[in-house]
């Protein structure tokens, strides 16, 4: 057994995630990013003597949204707290945030674990705050400069539970919540824009043990491969340390993406002490049942109810119910193709296969592509009712569509004479004439060789220009071979 063997990892997450409102969580600014550097900048945001800042609606609204798909309990009453330290990127001196009454407590996030079944991570709680500004160190020889157009911005602050046991795991956890995110159209969840950060707590200890080890944090990882990368290396560095008889102190590090590696930036004796103390200049908020009724009926269908309506009801797989739930838009659009057709593995076939290669080629995304739901649901239910066979529908009809959206997909097929015949009328003559010309292949067949059965189909389908329906071609052949 290898050392690493020996160890179990435990993992708990904190995602910071900037809220897509138009202004900041306090003040009017505007919150943008990437703006010319200290444009979005009044004198609230500065901290600015004689100012007072005001609680924008935006910031509740989405943080209940987020409470209720999380299935957390939002508080009703929410206080505001000052986390006070000194740095040049934050002028006021303090941040505005929440510390005894976080807006959201408990809720989870499902994901799927190592052993492949899905298991909800507990979260400790939700809490709104403010960002700081940005200090950059990296753009000029001599001087770090400010950019406090973040300063402000809204966040919510999502703290789970040290449950999350590997760094493949906490990968997982991250991409459902950048998902969950995005579906409620909170947070764009670009983390290498920074609008979606994490930092990662760390410790290991023996599998027996009955305790946690001592938890390391890890931060300055822009992107959720990057947070999988820091954690990987973190766990196999503290097992090493344990190894040699070292004791892991308790402290922050900082992940280099370069070099793949974590380094230390402080030690728990140099940790802040932030003097929390409830904002003087805030009333606190009250969050009514009402008003939780009013969020509620904004929702719009979350990630994993979808997952579990197409693998429990509409019998897809869990592969295949992933990638169409990966994205709002995608999921959205076939939600309203199956609105209209019953043929839901079809459907799911035709978004993954036809419809997501022509928005690849053509570098589009779904609300670009140019057939209606109600579109593609007919040309389905033309393959289905075996009226079109599959490669026609595929070769022919799909990009004859294409070019004329609005025409009806019936009338298109018709028009381009694919309709397959399905009448035993216009199918016999023609068997007829084909037993007719190969009459030792008859002979031949019925001594035995029941493989000639397909050249026969063969002929006959291409004698009718590929619009004889197989199924009923084969029947009648085969009945009168048989005969
Ligand atoms: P702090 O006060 O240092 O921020 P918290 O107890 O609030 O510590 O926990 C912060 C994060 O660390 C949470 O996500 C929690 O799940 C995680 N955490 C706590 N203890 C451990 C541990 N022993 N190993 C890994 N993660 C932990
Ligand atoms: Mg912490």
């Amino acid at each position: 057994m290898s050392i690493y063997e020996k160890y179990k990892p435990t993992i708990g997450l904190e995602v910071h995630i900037q809220m897509l409102t138009k202004s900041k969580a306090y003040s009017s600014d505007i919150n943008e990013y990437g703006a010319l550097p200290n444009t979005n900048v009044s004198p609230i945001t500065l901290g600015h003597p004689g100012t007072l800042p005001k609680a924008n609606k935006k910031v509740i609204e989405y943080a209940v949204k987020l409470g209720i798909a999380v299935k957390g309990n939002i508080r009703k009453r929410n206080e505001y707290a000052r986390k006070n330290y000194f740095y040049a990127d934050l002028p006021k001196g303090y941040q505005i945030t929440q510390d005894t009454t976080p807006i959201i407590t408990g809720g989870h996030i499902d994901i799927q674990g190592d052993d492949g079944k899905v298991r909800g991570i507990n979260l400790t709680r939700i809490h709104m705050e403010e960002d700081a500004g940005k200090s950059i160190h990296n753009q000029d020889p001599y001087d770090s400069l400010i950019d406090l157009n973040r300063a402000g911005v809204p966040l919510l602050e999502i703290v789970s539970e040290p449950e999350i046991k590997s760094s493949q795991e906490a990968y997982n956890f991250l991409t459902e919540v950048r998902k969950l995110v995005r579906y409620l159209e909170i947070c764009d969840g670009n983390m290498e824009e920074g609008s979606l950060r994490c930092d990662a707590n760390v410790s290991v200890n023996l599998k027996e043990a009955s305790e946690f080890g001592r938890k390391v944090e890890v931060k300055n990882m822009n992107s959720i491969r990057n947070v999988q990368r820091a954690i990987e290396f973190e766990i196999k560095r503290q097992i090493d340390a344990i190894e040699k008889g070292e004791e892991i102190p308790q402290e922050t590090r900082g992940f280099d993406a370069v070099a793949g590696i974590t380094k230390s930036q402080r030690t728990k004796e140099a940790a802040n002490d932030y003097r929390y103390f409830p904002e003087p200049d805030l009333l606190p908020v009250i969050v009514s049942q009402d008003y939780i009724e009013e969020v509620k009926a904004t929702m719009p269908p979350l990630p994993n109810d979808l997952f579990r309506k197409y693998t429990r009801e509409f019998g897809l797989s869990e592969y295949d119910a992933q990638i169409l739930t990966d994205s709002k838009e995608i999921a959205l659009y076939f939600e309203e193709v199956v609105n209209h057709t019953k043929a839901y593995k079809q459907a799911a076939n035709w978004m993954m296969g036809a419809i997501k290669s022509y928005l690849n080629e053509n570098a589009l995304h779904i609300h670009q592509f140019p057939l209606k739901p109600e579109a593609v649901a007919a040309l389905i239910d033309l393959v289905q009712d075996n009226k079109v066979s599959s490669s026609m529908a595929n070769q022919k009809l799909f990009p004859a569509l294409i070019e004329q959206p609005d025409a009806s997909p019936l009338k298109l097929a018709e028009e381009l004479n694919i309709i397959q015949d399905s009448s035993t009328d216009s199918i016999e003559p023609i068997i007829d004439e084909v037993l007719a010309q190969f009459p030792d292949k008859v002979e031949a067949y019925r001594s035995g060789k029941k493989g000639l059965l397909g050249m026969f189909m063969g002929e006959v389908m291409k004698r009718s220009k590929g619009k004889a329906d197989p199924k009923t071609t084969n029947q009648l052949l085969q009945k009168k071979l048989d005969a």
